[in-house]
């Protein structure tokens, strides 16, 4: 059996995987000060309520900065410079370890499940933008740990609204849940609309639907700049398929078939056949992505 753990913000989903098969999944909260002794234990005890035998290893998605198993920085949790490997160890001696960023977990998991490509991107659009890359079926992690840092493409120059990474016009400030509100507000007095203070991404969507004027504007932005953001993608790592995910791709249909038709004219001769999908598996491509990792 292997672990796969995806930790989040405010709950850690944790998975028991066999055979690339997701058998059992649990919720825990995240206590930034015991995360990891609170994550062993469960485990521990689950291993004991069900006699497991053997555990072939514990893989991790974390929302942050990763690299060779040492954590960086977990902005989102509040955790910085920890030694993976050494904590679980306090726990699981000899048993293998192996982290990566969470977005580049739920592009593996996501990638695993449709088990007919190798080279696949999942772009994640939520309270921020992620993007993990796969490259005959191994996450591309790069030197600093930054391979796919998609939100922070400075494209909506347009705008240049300021990032929270100090940077301007990345593509975060227009395509995350924030991002989406904040184009509906810069364009409010410009369309008619129903849209009514306070409002969120989920409400811009589902009056785009109902061909609200001003949100089918936005959604219109929003996903011109994630085709802009594929098109440049395509064009260094030329993957299978582009899988969308995240709370804001729920929105679903109205906004893949809006990034297909911006992709068609922005991209590249030799990579306009590509696929441009919602991700299927939702919230259990991270624990799968994360066991995958080992
Ligand atoms: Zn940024």
């Amino acid at each position: 059996m292997v672990f796969g753990i995806d930790v989040g913000g405010t709950t850690v989903k944790i998975g028991m995987i066999e055979n690339k098969q997701l058998i059992d999944k649990f919720e825990i909260p995240t206590n930034k000060d015991t995360l990891f002794k609170d994550i062993c234990l469960f485990l521990k005890d689950y291993i004991k309520r069900n006699s497991i035998q053997s555990l072939e290893g514990i893989g991790f998605g974390l929302p942050g900065n990763v690299i060779h198993n040492y954590i960086y920085n977990l902005p989102n949790v509040g955790l910085k410079n920890i030694d993976l490997e050494a904590e679980i160890s306090k726990y699981f001696p000899d048993v293998p370890v192996a982290a990566q960023n969470d977005a580049n977990v739920a592009a593996l998991g996501e990638m695993l499940y449709n088990n007919e490509y190798q080279n696949a991107c999942m772009i994640t659009l939520g309270t921020g933008v992620g993007c993990g890359i796969v490259l005959h079926g191994k996450v591309v992690e790069g030197s600093h740990g930054a391979a796919g840092e998609v939100g922070h493409m400075g494209i909506a120059t347009e705008y240049n609204f300021e990032c929270t990474c100090g940077l301007k016009g990345c593509l975060e400030t227009v395509a995350s849940a924030t991002g989406i509100v904040r184009l509906a507000k810069y364009h409010y007095h410009e369309f008619e609309t129903k849209l009514k203070n306070p409002y969120t991404a989920k409400d811009v969507f589902d009056l785009a639907k109902q061909n609200d004027p001003l949100c089918c504007f936005v959604v219109d932005k929003v996903a011109y700049y994630i085709a802009k953001c594929i098109s440049i993608l395509a064009v260094v790592v030329d993957v299978d398929v582009y899988y969308i995910g995240g709370g804001v791709s729920k929105a679903g249909k109205l906004l893949i078939e809006a990034i297909q038709k911006h992709y068609e004219k922005l991209s590249h001769y030799a990579v306009k056949k590509v696929k441009i999908e919602s991700a299927r598996l939702l919230n259990d491509a991270g624990m799968l992505g994360a066991a995958a990792l080992i």
